[in-house]
């Protein structure tokens, strides 16, 4: 592909995805906040922009992957924005996770400035992100979205059309919702093994061969195991999520207790220091 696209967001999970982009010989240019996180994928050859408003007087294209409203907002309206005075940039395909209400909110001020926002959150945490293999929901403007498939094919492995803008970031709540719950569960059960008198890898090693043994539980096993928790997905992060699963629920008038509850253990995990720490770490706040 020929065309110069902008990538924004090189955290855990858009530093890994910006290289596949630049994997599969697209001419790219980034923008991260700090700019040492740029370096590594310099070096595989993409460009580099000073701010984003830099960035978009070059890409027509912009991808984002960013914490979530606030740096978004930065990015696009902040000084220097994406969206100030001589960019070239038309579309933005925001794969942050946010709530629905935010990305159906930022696509109507973007449309009053002539940019076509396209939602696109992952499901998949950073081994998924490094291969190639997350599943993308995609939200806005079929034929944009046609568009924009193969470059979200090269950090993807599927991709699933829910709509218009804020049915992806609502599938995206449901995923993130289960996922708090289920690792909170996992958690739970494993701290009462060990309360029980079995080490946590004769826990983990028995539920796993038997039905509970799903991809994801099996992913985090080895953590639980061994009580470290090097963050693919941090804590505060499934908080922010949580909360946004939250006002989410509120909105669609659905009954959610699960979700509070488990907002309150990773409320808890943040107070315990653990912001920083994989979400698998919800564990130790039913040890403590
Ligand atoms: P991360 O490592 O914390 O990266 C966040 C990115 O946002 C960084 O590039 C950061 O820039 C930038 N940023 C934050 N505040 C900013 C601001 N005010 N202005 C400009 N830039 C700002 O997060 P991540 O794990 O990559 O997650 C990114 C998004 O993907 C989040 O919405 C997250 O919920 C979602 N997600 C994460 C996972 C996962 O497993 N990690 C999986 C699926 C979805 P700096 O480098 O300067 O801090």
């Amino acid at each position: 592909m020929t065309e110069k696209i902008g990538f924004i967001g090189l955290g855990l999970m858009g530093s890994r995805m910006a290289a596949q982009l630049i994997g599969a010989d697209n001419d790219v240019v980034l923008y991260n906040r700090s700019p040492g996180k740029a370096a590594m994928l310099a070096k595989a050859g993409a460009s580099v922009a000073n701010t984003p408003l830099e960035l978009g007087r070059q890409a027509r294209l912009v991808f984002m992957m960013l914490t979530g409203p606030g740096a978004i907002d930065a990015v696009i309206w902040g000084e220097q924005g994406l969206i100030g005075a001589g960019t070239s940039c038309q579309v933005v395909v925001n794969m942050s996770t946010v709530p629905p209400a935010y990305n159906r909110e930022l696509a109507d001020r973007l449309l009053a400035k002539g940019v076509v926002l396209l939602e696109a959150p992952v499901s998949g945490s950073t081994d998924a992100a490094e291969d190639g293999s997350m599943v993308i929901l995609t939200g806005g403007d079929a034929a944009r979205l046609k568009e924009v498939a193969p470059y979200l094919g090269a950090m993807g492995k599927k991709l699933v059309h829910c709509g218009e803008v804020g049915r992806a970031t609502s599938m995206k709540m449901v995923i993130n919702l289960l996922l708090g719950v289920m690792l909170s569960g996992l958690g739970e059960a494993v701290t009462l093994g060990e309360k029980c008198g079995f080490t946590s890898a004769e826990v983990l090693d028995t539920v796993l061969a038997g039905p509970l043994g799903c991809g994801f539980f099996q992913a985090k096993a080895e953590m639980l195991k061994k009580g470290e928790y090097p963050a693919g997905f941090p804590v505060k992060h499934m908080l922010k999520d949580l909360k946004f699963i939250g006002t989410t629920a509120d909105g669609a008038l659905a009954k959610a207790p699960l979700a509070g509850a488990v907002r309150d253990l990773y409320e808890k995990a943040m107070a315990l220091g653990l912001a920083d720490q994989d979400f698998a770490a919800v564990k130790k706040v039913f040890e403590d």
